[in-house]
Formats: structure tokens, C-alpha cells, sequence
């Protein structure tokens, strides 16, 4: 088995302690963190690492992505939602076919190594391209199709009904592959794109196969009170509770307008709340309220969502905003800081996606990332977890190891061919789309 031995680095455990350990030595023996400590463990490596006295953290779990939407950065911009999707959004991604997936997916993960994430929970479609590209990239992704259906709920159909057939191909050919480095989530894309036999079928499934669940939930107001009209009052997270949807884990993308009955729901079963920033701040969506429900007991996780909403898959930046609008919203500099939202960049989304990873101790995941401190925007250092949250941007990753292996160090991929993958989305992902 490979032994790697990362010394001379500050690492940042994302313990309970928050801990900072100065001069630390991290071993790795094939995919996982075998010792942490001060002192050289003993024993000869295969590949030793000189972190240069930066520092070294877990990798970011992005948890909640549509990651060949990279290929739509700034397009249709301007536009209120409805006009937006179903003028620009759609229509673009009706012209998609395997081989643009492919590059697009690429090109976004190669985005996402090089500025620090080791991790990711995706819903699109076309997801077996999307899974061959994560297994070639090197990192963990939780993946899902989004099931939907539109049909009276009368004439549906597991038979017929293509989500179902989906997701039912996509469990068989990829569920724990790579070691488990794919997982397969089961999925609803929201309780707007859907109805309740779909709902059932995809609960029961999911409890069948020991599936996680990943669904939209209460994005917009409009979303949310739509449902609530459909279904006496009842809210996205209450309609699907009582369809069994979150009897497994479960994981929420956005949840801007949930409710303290929903939190109440979401703590009681463990769903988690993926909160979205960004996205949600330039869809004019909303702020979710992330404060309240980690009070609340809620398990809060962080995601860009697709590009095409964010304009960027840089976790650092939605680190940034999660920090900031939550203390600025509430009026209250308390919020939530720093190490909240490190820890939701982190251990929590590891946790949401069903991870042991998010946490350098022996036994976790070897998900590592080591950050430049000798940058200019982060000296001089008076606090790294402020730093990281406030100061650091992607750019700042010098290093991304993932499942044990270093896939990105100073610019360099090395499991990805970044001028062959953008040579593909321009000759021909771009062209099969925008002509
Ligand atoms: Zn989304």
C-alpha cells in the first residue's frame, strides 16, 4: 500500500477542538490518514511532501453541484429565473449529448481541484459520463439524476417512467465504485417537478438499495407557497416527509424558505441542509436561515450549485459569503464564524454525503489540501481560520490530495489533461450547443 508522510505543515484538524497543530506530520497509507502528530513517524515512505510551513486542511466538500453546467459561466445573464431557465438554461441543455457532458463535467472538476475540493454531491443528467470523469479525476462525488415526472399521477408507471430506469441503471453500474469513491444517491429534483407516485417509488427505492436521498427544497417563495397551495399548507420538507422520502439520509439543496416546523423535521430525521450563498443571492432567491436552523439541530453543508447560477465553482468564495451575509443580515457579528463555516465546508459535508472524511485524524479519509499562507492576500496571519474564511481565495490551493493520491500540486494536474479537456468543450461541447 502507498505511504505518503505530509511534515513540516500547520494543520488545521477539524476536530472538535478546532486545533491547529504547528510542525505536524500527517502519514497516509493508501486511501486513508493513518498518524497525525508533532513528532516523524517511524516507519520509511514511499513519497514525502515538504508543506513548507503552510497549511494543511481537509478538502472541501461541495455539496450540491450540477457540474457540466460550467459550460453556461455568464450565459443568459440579466434575466429574472423563469425567463432565464426556460429561454436560455433549457434550451441549451436539450442540445447536450454524452460526449459535451463529458467535457463539460471535466472541465468543471478540474476547477474545483485546483481551488481545494476533494469532494461533491452532483445532480444532472447523463450521470454515468459524469461518474467515468470523477473516477478519471481522482476525487469522492455522490451522484444522483434528479428524478422527475410530469404526468397525471394516475398514469404513472415505474416501467415507463424514464427517472425511474435512470436511476435504477445508474445504482447497478456505479453504486460503490472506485471503493466506494461514487456513491449513488437516490433523487427527487424538487416537489415542483414532480408528484407523489414518483415520490413513493423513489422513497421505497432508496430504503430498498440503502440510497441516500438528494432533493431541492423551497429554493424561492414562490416555489414554496406554490407547494403549500398544492398540498393544505404543507411545505416541500412536510409534503415529502409523509411519502417517506427522508427515512434514509437525506440531503436538502438550498432551503431558504424552510420553516421552524421543517428544522424541527430536518433535525429529527438528519437531513441536511446544503446552503447555497451565491446562488441564491444572484437568482434573487433569498438568504437562508443558516443561523437559526444549526440551532435548531439542523446539519448544515455548503455547495457552489452549477455554475451557471454562481458564476464559480470556488469554495473559498462561498465560504466567504456564508461568513458574511449571515452576520450581516442578523446584525450580529456572532452569526456564525469562522470555524462554523469551515466546519460546514468540511466534517459537515462529509457527513451529509456519508462520508468518514472532513477531519484529519487516523481512520478519516486522506482528503487534504494544502494552502499557500506565504500569498499575498493572506500574509501576514494573525488568525488562520480567519484568514481561510475572510482572506483566502481558490487561487491559494497549492496542493489537492484526494483519496490518498495527490491529484493537483502547483498548477499541475495530474490525473486530469486540462488543454485536452478545453480544447474538447471548445471544439466541440460549445459548438454542438451554441453552434
Ligand atoms: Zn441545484
Amino acid at each position: 500500500m502507498n505511504k505518503t508522510l505530509l511534515y513540516n505543515c500547520r494543520a488545521l484538524l477539524m476536530d472538535e477542538a478546532g486545533t491547529l497543530l504547528d510542525n505536524a506530520y500527517v502519514a497516509v497509507e493508501g486511501e486513508t490518514i493513518s498518524s497525525v502528530g508533532t513528532e516523524r513517524p517511524q516507519g520509511t515512505f514511499d513519497q514525502e511532501i515538504d508543506c513548507k510551513g503552510n497549511v494543511l486542511m481537509p478538502g472541501l466538500v461541495n455539496a450540491h453541484t450540477h457540474v457540466p453546467m460550467t459550460f453556461l459561466r455568464g450565459y443568459g445573464g440579466g434575466c429574472d429565473l423563469q425567463t432565464w431557465l426556460h429561454q436560455w438554461i433549457f434550451p441549451a441543455e436539450a442540445k447536450l449529448d454524452d460526449r459535451a457532458v463529458a467535457a463539460c463535467a471535466g472541465l468543471g472538476l478540474a476547477e474545483m481541484i485546483a481551488s481545494g475540493v476533494t469532494c461533491i454531491a452532483d445532480m444532472y443528467m447523463f450521470t454515468g459520463t459524469i461518474a467515468q470523469q470523477v473516477m478519471e479525476a481522482g476525487i469522492s462525488a455522490n451522484l444522483s439524476c434528479g428524478g422527475v415526472y410530469f404526468g397525471d399521477p394516475a398514469d404513472f408507471s415505474p416501467a415507463t417512467c424514464n427517472d425511474c430506469y435512470n436511476q435504477e441503471k445508474l445504482t447497478d453500474l456505479w453504486h460503490g465504485a472506485g471503493n466506494g469513491q461514487i456513491l449513488v444517491d437516490a433523487s427527487i429534483h424538487g416537489e415542483y417537478t414532480s408528484n407523489q407516485p414518483l415520490w413513493q417509488w423513489m422513497a421505497d427505492y432508496a430504503q430498498k438499495k440503502g440510497l441516500g436521498m438528494h432533493v431541492h427544497v423551497s429554493e424561492t417563495s414562490f416555489e414554496h407557497e406554490a407547494c403549500k397551495s398544492r398540498h393544505g399548507g404543507k411545505t416541500p420538507i412536510q409534503v415529502l416527509d409523509q411519502f417517506g422520502v427522508w427515512e434514509n439520509r437525506a440531503i436538502a439543496a438550498h432551503c431558504v424558505w424552510t420553516t421552524e416546523e421543517d428544522w424541527a423535521i430536518m433535525a429529527k430525521k438528519g437531513i441536511s441542509c446544503l446552503h447555497n450563498p451565491v446562488s441564491n443571492l444572484k437568482l434573487g432567491s433569498g438568504v437562508a436561515p443558516v443561523p437559526a436552523m444549526l440551532k435548531a439541530g439542523v446539519n448544515v453543508a455548503i455547495g457552489t450549485d452549477g455554475v451557471s447560477s454562481n458564476n464559480s465553482h470556488d469554495m473559498f468564495e462561498e465560504m466567504k459569503f456564508a461568513a458574511t451575509i449571515h452576520t450581516g443580515v442578523s446584525h450580529d457579528p456572532l452569526a456564525l464564524l469562522p470555524m462554523d463555516v469551515l466546519r460546514m465546508a468540511t466534517v459537515s459535508g462529509a457527513k451529509a454525503l456519508g462520508r468518514k472524511a472532513g477531519v484529519i485524524a487516523p481512520g478519516y479519509m486522506a482528503d487534504l489540501i494544502l494552502v499557500d499562507f506565504d500569498h499575498l492576500g493572506l500574509f501576514p496571519c494573525h488568525s488562520v481560520k480567519d484568514n481561510l474564511i475572510y482572506s483566502a481565495n481558490g487561487r491559494d490551493v497549492v496542493m489537492n490530495m484526494a483519496r490518498g493520491k495527490v491529484i493537483y500540486q502547483n498548477g499541475t494536474f495530474l490525473t486530469l489533461d486540462l488543454e485536452k479537456i478545453k480544447a474538447e468543450v471548445k471544439g466541440y461541447a460549445m459548438k454542438k450547443v451554441f453552434g
